[in-house]
């Protein structure tokens, strides 16, 4: 059966568990955060049924607790960083701050970040940089199991390579673009499988590259010991997206690619992040922009309704009604997801209560 948490009491629980594994108080505060914000955004995939495999990244050394991003390169508008492992809640907070303040100076900041244990949600950096009043785009790649096939191919090559873009709206809510490229993202996998649910035909590949519904072949080793895969939205489009993450982020940052066989069993996921900021105040643009940007989004609005939608919506705007009804009604954690992280407190020693 279902659980159903308040955010608060979920983020306690978590950062018991965070602390329990090595993580300092204020560590465990932020990362516990993080991932409870996933969930009230309605990205199950990324809140705290991630613990269990943080909790086990942990134990294998792939995640470093109490861990700072290293400055490699600062020549003030561009900064070369190194996350050296730690949670990627921490050294991705500590990244934008650093990239945040360098664009305010110059105008602009390109930042690399390699090496970041999992980033979590990319749109909780573009929030960040969003409030601040500053356009921020992130191209990321993810080492852990190469998930995704290439557009005509077969088998997984590379992972769920996200792409975010954060626009600034004077006056209202941001435009918060942020997705994998891969038609679903891998972690809505795991929440299917667990649910015991099909997914819609088109996303999968089974381990013999033949289309399949069942979530399982990119959860569980299948029969022959291999894994199917999902494919990227878009057809060749996304792929192509995909590519560029894995170029941008995994190759300029220096983070490291896909191109070779993996051992499936490692636990730790290593995300490779170029961000780049701008500042409209700097580019002189402001007062255009501001009015351009709001006079488009009312102009789509404006359009007839399609049937079957109740509305034309922009990006951003789905996770915000999620977080004030799940701050409202509480969080909704499958049996399985719980039992997960039931088992990956007590391999701490801790206790999850309820
Ligand atoms: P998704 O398919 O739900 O797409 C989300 C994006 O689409 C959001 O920007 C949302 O506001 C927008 N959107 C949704 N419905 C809309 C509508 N009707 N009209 C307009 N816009 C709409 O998300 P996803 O691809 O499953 O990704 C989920 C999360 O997973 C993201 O936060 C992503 O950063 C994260 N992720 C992280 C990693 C990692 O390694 N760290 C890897 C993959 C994905």
């Amino acid at each position: 059966m279902q659980k159903v948490l308040q955010a608060q009491e979920l983020r306690a629980q978590v950062a018991t568990v965070l602390i329990a594994a090595g993580s300092s108080p204020d560590e465990a505060v932020i990362v516990a955060a993080n991932l409870v914000m996933a969930n009230l955004s309605g990205h199950d995939s990324h809140g705290v049924g991630m613990l269990p495999r943080y909790v086990e990244a942990v134990l294998e050394g792939g995640l470093k607790p109490n861990t700072s991003v290293h400055t490699v390169l600062d020549i003030g508008s561009m900064l070369t960083l190194d996350g050296q492992r730690g949670y990627g809640q921490i050294v991705g907070e500590q990244a934008m701050a650093l990239g945040i303040a360098r664009a305010q100076m110059h105008g602009s900041c390109i930042m690399t970040l390699a090496n970041a244990h999992h980033l979590g949600r990319i749109g909780h950096f573009a929030e960040m940089a969003v409030a601040q009043g500053l356009v921020s785009l992130h191209f990321v790649n993810v080492l852990s199991r190469p998930v995704v096939a290439p557009f005509g191919g077969a088998d997984g090559r590379y992972g769920t390579n996200p792409c975010c873009i954060g626009v600034p709206l004077k006056g209202r809510e941001p435009f918060l673009l942020d997705f994998a490229t891969s038609r679903v993202a891998q972690g809505k996998m795991r929440v299917a499988h667990n649910e015991g649910r099909q997914v819609e035909p088109g996303t999968l590949i089974d381990e013999h590259g033949r289309p399949t519904t069942n979530p399982g072949v990119v959860v569980v080793p299948q029969s022959n010991g291999l894994f199917g895969a999902l494919r990227a939205f878009g057809e060749h489009k996304g792929y192509g997206m995909a590519v560029a993450c894995e170029l941008l982020g995994g190759a300029l940052t220096g983070s490291g690619t896909w191109h070779k066989p993996t051992d499936a069993a490692v636990r730790a996921i290593v995300n490779g992040m170029l961000t780049i900021l701008i500042d409209p105040a700097k580019l002189g643009t402001q007062a255009v922009f501001e009015q351009e940007a709001l006079a488009f989004i009312d102009w789509l609005r404006a359009g007839p309704v399609a049937p079957d939608f109740d509305a034309v919506q922009m990006a951003g705007e789905p996770e915000r009604a999620a977080r004030l009804q799940r701050t409202r009604d509480g969080i909704a954690i499958d049996a399985q997801t719980w039992r997960d992280m039931v088992a990956a407190g007590a391999r701490v020693g801790v206790v999850l209560a309820g």
